[in-house]
């Protein structure tokens, strides 16, 4: 340490939110450049290192092979799958001194996809997998928390070729079981969530999440082990019912443009018949976006849902994806005079009506429901109202919030919800960019196949980052073994230069015996200094060379749980290779 690249801080960094980012700033690991880009120092290379290894060896082990492709590349095949457009404000677009357009790759199906297709032409090459350990680039809108969300960041990605499904069924149940390696190697408490609705038929998409009050991601999960993204949750359609209202009519409901307002005017002047109050469950709320498609068009979309209920954003935008999701603004509301702002209702909204406006619902408002919704009068409302009788729909959509407590779709007990970070993405592809792009092989009838792919992620500098935030207390980190910089931190304290000499000689046994050591060898810090450092940076384990030397011991303490015990020099390289053997946490 006299001589590393280091310099630990006693403060806090000023744009550091989440804790385990602080430390990895405080103890040398990381620098920041720019909003989500950052430098990684000595210490933080030895981390994100063994965290590349963990991952590159679980890919071997299922026969992925290594290459590497730049991260700088050409416009063209990215137009070919649309995404130069697609992709938004989260590209990175340049241009070289020919003024051709370039892009810093936030991924890489399409490349590829066309190196396979430029070597491979029979059935008899595939099956494929092929992965890399790469830089990727996105101009992320919320670069956050440090390395967990960078614009610059290492991804792990590996693709699948194969001639048919069940191939691609194989590769991808491989990278399941691997993908569960590495994260079980890695050090923090993680769950396998469906990630999309299931369009493309069984498990075609999932993804790993460290479970993390600091995550992004809402998932859900109930007693029977089913877990899923809020935005995959299928909310089972409500079955039909029969009528028993009477007939709709429309009742004067004057300054209620909101839920809670409609509500206390209807228990006001409009009590229900069988004799409770009304709710907000009982009202069918219309909420009316704007989804702008990525050439440019702009739609509106409106949602019909209980008014007890909100839109969810994220669930929303993963089923208008690719477009995305604006508001609906007053200007939108002056080129539709036939919606009467707070008093919307299906008069209004579909498209077979003046409007010509989509109108789906959520799945839980069943055909023979009952309904108060807006009268498309101002100040008016529409009670009895019912589904399939007076209104219909263009169809439904899974938008609305899951709430903790819901009913599971899997019909075991309820939804839980909790937060995560997503770490991993295992994803069937299919056909989609073979198709794009013209990746076709002979099969063995000698007929062109179109090759289906799978694409599986790691977020690698992602993953240093929810390890710490995982493996922390108030004084530092507390690296899991697999990825601490050092198997262990010995410090030598004292002012005589015997201690350093002596715990020199301990440093290369421990050496010569295969530990890897962090060696606190600096002269003239203070022990108070080295001990708050050896917490801060957080390696296991760590040996305390000085005092007990007169009575021929050393201190061995373990970062994590404190504990210390005096060890006889003899026995330390025994004493501190059991250390490391033993897992230092278990999950
Ligand atoms: P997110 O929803 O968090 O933005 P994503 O779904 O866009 O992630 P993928 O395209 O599936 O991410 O990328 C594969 C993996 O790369 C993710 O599972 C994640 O671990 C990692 N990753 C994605 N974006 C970032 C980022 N901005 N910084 C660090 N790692 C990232
Ligand atoms: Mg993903």
């Amino acid at each position: 340490m006299s001589t590393l690249f280091l310099r630990t801080l006693r403060e806090d960094p000023a744009d550091a939110e989440l804790p385990g980012h602080k430390l990895l700033v405080r103890a040398g690991y990381i620098r920041r450049v720019a909003p989500g880009i950052y430098t990684w120092l000595p210490l933080g290379m030895q981390v994100l290192a063994k965290v590349e290894n963990i991952v590159r060896e679980e890919m071997v082990r299922i026969g992925s092979q290594e290459v590497k492709f730049p991260a700088l590349l050409p416009r063209e095949p990215y137009d070919a799958t649309n995404r130069w457009t697609e992709y938004g404000d989260n590209l990175f677009r340049l241009k070289d001194r020919k003024d051709a357009d370039m892009l810093l790759g936030p991924t890489h199906e399409e490349m590829f996809c066309l190196t396979v297709k430029d070597m491979y032409s029979s059935y008899k090459d595939l099956p494929l997998a092929l992965f890399q350990i790469q830089n990727k680039y996105r101009d992320e809108a919320r670069p956050r928390a440090g390395i967990l969300r960078g614009r610059e960041f290492i991804m792990k990605d590996s693709y699948s070729f194969d001639v048919d499904s069940a191939g691609l069924q194989k590769a991808y149940d491989a990278h399941r079981e691997a993908y569960i390696r590495i994260f079980d190697r890695l050090g923090f408490e993680y769950v396998i969530v469906k990630a999309d609705s299931g369009a493309m038929g069984g498990s075609a998409s999932e993804e790993f999440l460290a479970v993390s009050p600091h995550g992004e991601d809402t998932f859900v999960r109930d007693d029977s082990g089913y877990a899923a993204n809020v935005e995959a949750v299928e909310v089972p359609q409500a079955p039909e019912m029969a009528v028993t209202a009477g007939p709709a009519h429309v009742e004067p409901t004057p300054d209620t443009p909101t839920i809670d307002t409609l509500v206390a005017a209807l228990n006001k002047d409009h009590p229900r018949a069988d004799g409770r109050d009304w709710t907000a469950a009982d009202t069918l709320k219309n909420v009316i976006v704007m989804l702008v498609h990525p050439d440019g068009t702009r739609e509106p979309l409106a949602v019909g849902l209980p008014g007890d209920r909100e839109v969810d954003t994220k669930r929303l935008e993963a089923k208008v994806a690719p477009a995305e999701v604006e508001a609906f603004e007053e200007k939108d509301f002056a080129a539709y005079p036939m919606l009467a702002k707070g008093y919307i209702g299906p008069g209004a909204l579909g498209e077979s009506t003046s409007s010509h406006i989509r109108y789906l619902l959520d799945p839980s408002v069943a055909i023979g429901s009952a309904w108060v919704t807006g009268a498309d009068e101002h100040g008016h409302h529409v009670i009895d109202l019912v589904h399939g009788r007076d209104f219909t729909a263009d169809g439904t959509i899974q938008a609305a919030e899951i709430r903790e407590g819901d009913a599971s779709p899997t019909g075991h007990g309820t939804l839980k919800l909790a937060r995560g970070i997503e770490m991993g993405h295992i994803f069937q592809l299919g056909t989609k960019y073979a198709e794009a792009l013209g990746l076709k092989v002979l099969d063995e009838h000698g007929k062109l196949v179109t090759v289906t792919m799978g694409s599986y992620g790691v977020g690698v500098t992602r993953a240093v980052g929810a390890i710490a935030e995982d493996n922390l207390d108030d004084a530092g980190l507390i690296w899991p073994r697999n990825v601490a910089p050092a198997d262990v931190h010995v410090v030598a304290t004292g002012k005589d230069e015997e201690v350093f000499v002596k715990a020199e000689e301990i440093v290369r046994e421990l050496e010569s015996a295969g530990v890897e050591v962090l060696f606190d060898d600096r002269r003239k810090v203070s022990p108070g200094v080295k001990f708050k450092d050896s917490e801060l940076i957080g390696v296991p384990t760590i040996l305390v060379v000085g005092k007990g030397l007169a009575d021929g011991v050393v201190e061995l303490k373990d970062r994590r749980s404190g504990e210390r015990r005096d060890i006889p020099l003899a026995e330390v390289v025994a004493e501190v290779t059991a250390e490391i053997a033993q897992p230092a946490r278990t999950l």
